[in-house]
């Protein structure tokens, strides 16, 4: 950390590790905050009626008018199987092999398309007219390309085909935890229709890990969290952290503010010298449209930039307080919560967890490894953490819904 003149090493003391860990979260938190910023732009698109991302297959992106336009060539075929489907006559399986005697693929490739994929446009309503986006629904300024009642019949031939099928339960502990034997995954059932569950997978053939209730595994998982306490002059030092990188996050908006404000400029003033050029007649009408179509865009992509990082919600500092002061709460407040409210906080704070029978070998996510672990007599807790030398799963396997800080005030605060 340069601005602060710190240097981290193996050797610094924990909580030295504890603040920069505390100040990496604070600025991805940052980030993650801006991007709300450019999510908030697709909304305003979206409630436009204008589909915010990429075409869906049938449909083209019109640059100019920033709205769908229909695909001559995909589009008939795209009704045709929604009829075909809706005909009963149809699985997934054959309506794809269909797809591949139309010829229909993907824009960017000539593969044909998969199971899945066919599966997920008959059920996307924006061919009807409407979409749905952020699981909200707009009425869209683009042409259907099948009626309601079509699309309707559609999903009416999934309801059958489903029925047969299972439906899968969702249960809360799933995917935090790997058997502690064989190293696989440890999922959950329903036994006597009521009580759930924990078992290993068996991956790799029949193991001896034993099955354990949901119950008694949310109070083995909870004592996790009795493990994760700050000393209160702890607490302190870590708010005057966070008050130092809310003034690092300032400084850095400053500049980049007026980096962007110059760049926006500098375009105006080639936009002004162009016209010049244009009405000396040093270039061609269609020269000067070009770049002044050109510049102004770039221009209006600066102005959002701007925009963006004037609106980004610079309460985070204060999200990292709360946060702080929660912390001591923690396993109280577990105690109160729904499995799947449990769980979401348990994946804040482990990124991985092993579990033999009846104990539990955690692996605490950044910063909490440190305030969890102990070991530097700065940070009084206690723990013996093991992983048994497994492999931690990647963090993209662990759905975290917001940010750790977020998910955990989210907790909180119910
Ligand atoms: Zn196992």
């Amino acid at each position: 950390m340069v601005k602060e003149g710190e240097v981290l090493s193996k050797d610094s003391r924990s909580h030295a590790k504890f603040i920069h860990g505390i100040k990496l979260l604070m600025a991805k938190n940052y980030i993650d905050n801006l991007s709300e910023e450019v999510k908030k732009g697709l909304r305003e698109k979206a409630e436009q009626g204008q589909w915010p991302c990429k075409a869906p297959l049938g449909y083209l992106n019109n640059k100019e008018t920033h709205r769908l336009e229909i695909d001559p060539e995909r589009a008939p075929i795209i009704a045709e199987l929604f009829r075909l489907y809706a005909s009963g006559e149809y699985s997934i399986t054959t309506l794809a092999e269909k797809a591949r005697e139309l010829r229909l693929h993907s824009r960017e490739s000539a593969t044909p398309l998969s199971r899945s994929y066919v599966e997920a446009f008959l059920k996307n309503p924006l061919y009807t007219g409407v979409f749905v986006w952020k699981g909200n629904r707009y009425a869209g300024s683009h042409i259907p390309l099948i009626s309601r009642e079509l699309f309707d019949d559609v999903q009416e031939q999934f309801r059958k085909a489903n029925k047969s099928k299972k439906t899968t339960q969702e249960f809360a502990f799933k995917g935090l935890l790997q058997c502690g034997y064989c190293g696989c995954s440890i999922t959950a059932e329903v036994k006597k229709g009521r009580y759930i569950y924990y078992r290993c997978t068996n991956g790799k053939g029949k193991c001896r890990q034993h099955y354990i209730r949901q119950e008694a595994l949310a109070t083995m998982l909870g004592e996790l969290l009795k493990r994760i306490k700050l000393a209160p002059d702890i607490v302190e030092q870590i708010r005057e952290a966070l008050r130092s990188s809310f003034d690092t996050e300032k400084e850095f908006r400053q500049k980049e503010l007026s980096r962007l404000r110059r760049e926006h400029s500098k375009l105006q003033e080639r936009l002004d010298q162009a016209y010049i050029d244009r009405l000396e007649n040093k270039i061609d009408v269609s020269f000067w449209e070009k770049l002044h179509t050109k510049w102004t865009e770039q221009q209006n992509e600066i102005s959002q930039k701007i925009q963006r990082l004037e609106k980004a919600n610079r309460d985070y500092v204060q999200e990292g307080i709360d946060f702080l002061e929660l912390t001591e709460r923690a396993y109280s407040l577990y105690l109160e919560q729904s499995p799947d409210e449990q769980a979401r906080l348990l994946k804040t704070v482990l990124s991985n967890c092993t579990i033999r029978d009846l104990t539990l070998y955690p692996t605490y996510r950044k910063p909490f490894d440190i305030i969890a672990e102990g070991g530097d007599s700065d940070i009084k807790l206690g723990c013996q953490d093991s992983n048994l030398g497994m492999a931690a799963p990647k963090a993209a396997d662990l759905p975290l819904v917001d940010t750790p800080i977020q998910s955990m005030i989210r907790f909180y605060l119910g």
